[in-house]
């Protein structure tokens, strides 16, 4: 079929806006909006590929329309928009990556057309919406559109008129010596109560009055207002030694509400601790996590041996193997 053709085809028996007609021609020419692509499929009676040329959109092209396809969802671009912002609105964040669930019968309705004309060179309405909804997004917040690890990923719900919003956790990398012989390295529920708290625990629902995770987190919670840490470990560690290897972790903010952090100040503000001192805070990647907990780290250990007479030579060898 050629391109005409397939216009008139499209044309005929529907109603169909210009976003919707130009989605079916979305891969001719460069710098178009499908919307202008539409018009333009609409102006002559002949159409071929070069007529896609952004020099070509006719004056009267605009957003919207209505159509048995979409069914108008191109007329609310706004509303759409203000809803996910406002979804958003609480979280301090720099990026995100939207989602689409576009109408169910805009859906059929898309799919039904290209049963009848194919697919070729068309995009998906919810690509389209996609990327001009997240558009709109970037012009009125400080946010911008991030594919690998976005900080938020609401998804916009159009059946429902409503947002599903996952927040991506903050991720913080860093290594720490623990100074202490009497801490583990996470929270150590008592196994009794499970944490609940009872007379073996003393109430407190713990094992330990604090971890080296205890000693880290909590200016991490307070300025972030997340609502979870999680400690990634490099490895775990003895309660009854010391570590002075610097151990790698990441500590995982859950839901936070804010992202900018000033970690040198922070990193200061732990290492006020007599039990734990903690170095290099910077940002990590999810991979970190995984990564961290499956290196293979040689421990060395240092022990003073008391002992009731001076040893032999002989004795000495067996100790040291
Ligand atoms: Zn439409
Ligand atoms: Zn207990």
């Amino acid at each position: 079929m050629n391109l005409t053709a397939k216009r008139d085809a499209l044309t005929e028996e529907r109603e169909l806006c210009d976003h919707c007609l130009g989605r079916q021609f979305a891969q001719l020419g460069h710098g178009l909006e499908n919307y202008e692509r539409g018009a333009i499929a609409r102006q002559n009676n002949e159409l071929s590929q070069g007529d896609f040329d952004p020099g070509r959109v006719p004056e009267s092209a605009e957003p919207g329309g209505t159509c048995d396809v979409c069914q108008g969802v191109f007329e609310e671009l706004d509303h759409w928009t203000e809803l996910v912002v406002s979804s958003m609105e609480r979280y301090g964040a720099n990026t995100f990556l939207l989602g689409i669930r576009p109408p169910s019968e805009a859906v059929e309705a898309e799919e039904q057309l290209w049963e009848s004309y194919g697919a070729m060179d068309a995009e998906t309405m919810k690509t389209e919406l996609s990327r001009l909804i997240g558009k709109r997004i970037e012009n009125r917040t400080n946010l911008t559109v991030e594919f690998k690890r976005p900080d938020l990923n609401p998804v916009l719900d159009m059946n429902h008129d409503r947002v599903e919003l996952q927040v991506n956790s903050l991720l913080i990398y860093g290594q720490y010596n623990k100074h202490s012989r009497e801490i583990p390295q996470t929270v150590w529920h008592c196994r009794k109560c499970r944490g609940d708290g009872c007379e073996q625990c003393d109430w407190t629902g713990k094992n330990y009055p604090t971890s080296v995770q205890e000693e880290i987190q909590p200016p991490f919670m307070r300025e972030t207002e997340a609502i979870e840490a999680k400690f990634h470990g490099g490895g775990r560690e003895d309660v009854d030694a010391r570590c002075l290897g610097k151990r790698e972790f990441v500590l995982e903010l859950v839901e936070p509400l804010h992202r900018d952090l000033d970690l040198e100040e922070l990193q200061e503000e732990v290492n006020q601790s007599d039990k734990v001192e903690v170095f290099g805070l910077r940002p990590a990647d999810k991979d970190e996590i995984e990564e961290i907990k499956e290196k293979h780290a040689d421990k060395t250990y240092r022990a003073y041996v008391e002992t009731g007479e001076p040893p032999e030579d002989l004795e000495l060898e067996k100790l040291r193997s």
